[in-house]
């Protein structure tokens, strides 16, 4: 006895296809709830630009996007960390350390409310120079915050450390320039009386290749009074750090979906 006419039913290469479906995108997420041995241990720097009521780009994370991404990590147990606890204490094995880039007005207006609201702390890295002004190093020109609203960050727990005095690519410039420009960064959040930890987001992720170039370069870092430094690489840090001066961050995009947020919490980078 037939009871349904086989060519209604679905081919079975749509139905793994759907299956597939099924489990990369809505099944990641209960992976991961569950299987929490999955993550690595050590440090991951997250690292943020803009914020806005909605993504808009690869640099511009929506208000909605980073509520998900701080809730899951402290659903996740993750224990989010600050730059003081870097310098002066060893770190839990399931760090994070939540940073933004350039300073951005929309960091203070977005961002800010939301990592008020999870009760986590953050770094914003300053290009010191453009303090009130807008980033002239974009190809648009954003508001970048002025000296009284990164007083009111730094007095509602925020972190304030530079990203450089003019947002030069220091690849490019000489031992003395870059002492002059790190001179300048820190005299400028000096003179305005903003509180500071001396570490520094490298312009663009940049420094210097070569084995001995690089060092020499970490040797004026270090005279200059830089104690950490952030470059990208995408990867986790171990931990103790095996080198502050070149701790790597993860990119968080606006331009990607949760899971694949998720996947780079995990293990970061594969290759
Ligand atoms: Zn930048």
């Amino acid at each position: 006895m037939i009871f349904w006419d086989e060519g209604a039913l679905p081919s079975s290469d749509y139905v793994i296809g759907l299956w597939v479906y099924f489990i990369v995108n809505r099944g990641v997420v209960e992976v991961f709830n569950r299987m929490r041995w999955l993550f690595r241990r050590g440090l991951r720097v997250l690292m943020y630009h803009q914020v806005a009521s909605a993504a808009e780009s690869e640099h511009v994370v929506s208000v909605a996007q980073l509520e998900q991404q701080l809730r899951w990590l402290r659903e996740q147990k993750f224990h989010f960390v600050t730059l003081h606890q870097m310098l002066h204490q060893s770190l839990p094995a399931r760090a994070v350390l939540v940073s933004f880039d350039d300073a951005y007005a929309s960091m203070f207006e977005f961002a800010q409310p939301v990592l008020r609201a999870c009760d986590v702390p953050a770094v914003v890295f300053v290009p010191t120079a453009f303090i009130g002004q807008t980033s002239a190093w974009d190809h648009d020109a954003r508001p970048v915050m002025d000296a009284a609203q990164l007083r009111i960050l730094a007095a509602n727990g925020c972190e304030l450390a530079i990203h450089s005095h003019r947002h030069e690519n220091y690849a490019d410039l000489s031992a003395t320039q870059v002492t002059a420009d790190l001179h300048a960064a820190f005299a400028t959040l000096q003179r305005l009386a903003l509180p500071f930890v001396p570490a520094l987001a490298y312009p663009f992720g940049a420094r210097p290749r070569g084995a001995r170039a690089r060092s020499a370069f970490q040797a004026t870092l270090r005279q200059c009074g830089v104690r950490l430094a952030l470059r990208i690489g995408n990867r986790l840090n171990s931990l103790p750090l095996a080198n502050p001066l070149e701790i790597q961050r993860l990119s968080v995009r606006g331009d990607e979906t949760f899971p694949q947020f998720q996947r780079k919490i995990a293990w970061g980078k594969l290759f």
